[in-house]
């Protein structure tokens, strides 16, 4: 919360609105949505459990260190500082979150479709954002759901639930968090690798979860995906640590069926053509970024876990841990498995045509000149 440099003041009657767009009429899962209702709530209005998290100043240049202890081991979680930074993003009262293009007054801001605001009273409407250590993207939203199981629930709204635990649990070892969408909204990719380099992330992990039913071996532990960015060490790292965490956490519930797929464990997926990393979430950001499918949605076995409170909070806790070990330790990872080479379909999604921004409950200017289709990047999720 350190660099959050304006209290937010959302209304919790905006907020439960936004609950409702976000998980519309489907959700299996009663007490899950509750408690994904309640973690909406949480980042806005001030968790108390995070306002209990050791404070960092902004200004300091000494990383603080927490030290946990538990009955068998000590463990010490190092969170670097962060620098005292202009204003980087905004939040609006409906949960958006802006990257600002041009710091002012009245700040210029993109929305999630690339047009481009100027937002009048940023200081009195909005939360604003300095920079953060990691940035949490839940793959797909809005008309994008991803994968979707036979009974409607969808990737889009699991991708978030995952995503918000695991902000909740960073955010109360000091770590500062952000997630590409509070709603279930469309992003296109390009705006999501925008607001994480607008932030200045470390790190960048796009949570997802593998819809492919066919031709996949069976084993007896989880096939998590995690492709890491081919040029980048830190970002290779990353990916052995989350699948070592993700075999430790996944790997504890009893299932007698997980999938996986040629792709199971840390790896690449590049372009078979041109050799670039396929997925536009790992190819273009600047930081260390991966993408990880967490678990197999095609799989009723998975499925049935899926919908469970308590493997969300495993397959984030997986996220939190290789996050913390990647920032305080050197830890190589594990599980580097050889590129497949991207000849699979991607399922498409996060481009900018036909995107319409959600409502972002802010007062603008007029608009500036509307960016679609500009320049776009190869938009493969
Ligand atoms: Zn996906």
């Amino acid at each position: 919360m350190r660099s959050r440099i304006v209290p937010a003041v959302l209304s919790a009657t905006v907020l439960a609105l936004v609950f409702l767009v976000a998980c519309g009429s489907g959700e299996p899962d009663e007490r899950a949505a509750d408690q994904a209702s309640q973690d909406v709530s949480a980042r806005a209005v001030g968790d108390p459990e995070v306002e209990l998290a050791p404070a960092t100043s902004p200004a300091s240049t000494e990383p603080t260190t927490t030290t946990t202890t538990s009955s068998t081991t000590t463990s010490t979680t190092i969170v670097p500082p962060l620098s005292a930074r202009p204003v980087y993003a905004l939040v609006t009262a409906s949960g958006v979150v802006l990257p600002v293009r041009r710091a002012a007054d009245r700040p210029l801001v993109a929305t999630p479709c690339q047009n481009e605001l100027v937002v009048d009273e940023p200081d009195g409407a909005v939360e604003q954002l300095g920079s953060v250590h990691v940035v949490l993207d839940p793959g797909h939203g809005g008309l994008e759901p991803g994968a979707v199981t036979s009974d409607g629930l969808s990737e889009a709204e699991l991708n978030y639930a995952v995503a918000k635990i695991a902000e909740v649990q960073l955010e109360h070892l000091g770590f500062e968090v952000i997630l590409t969408r509070y709603g279930d909204h469309r992003v296109p990719l390009r705006t999501r690798v925008e607001l994480a380099e607008a932030l200045d992330a470390a790190l960048l992990v796009s949570i997802h979860h593998q819809g492919t039913e066919t031709n996949i071996p069976v084993q007896d532990t989880p096939g998590t995906e995690i492709y890491y960015q081919t040029d980048s060490p830190e970002s290779k790292r990353f990916a052995g640590l989350l699948h070592e965490e993700a075999i430790e956490h996944l790997g504890a519930f009893d299932n007698d069926v997980w999938f996986a797929g040629v792709d199971a464990g840390a790896t690449r997926r590049p372009n078979a053509a041109t050799g670039e990393d396929f997925y536009g979430m790992v190819r273009t950001p600047t930081m260390p970024a991966v993408l990880a499918e967490m678990a197999f949605m095609g799989n009723p076995a998975e499925v049935e876990l899926l919908r469970t409170r308590r493997f969300r909070v495993a397959e984030a806790q997986s996220i939190t841990d290789a996050v913390v070990r990647w920032f305080s330790t050197d830890d190589p990872g594990s599980g580097f498995t050889e590129p497949s080479f991207g000849l699979r379909s991607s399922g498409g999604g996060g481009g900018l045509t036909g995107c319409v921004d959600p409502d972002l409950g802010i007062d603008t200017s007029l608009p500036g000149s509307p960016l679609l289709g500009v320049g776009a990047p190869s938009e493969t999720d």
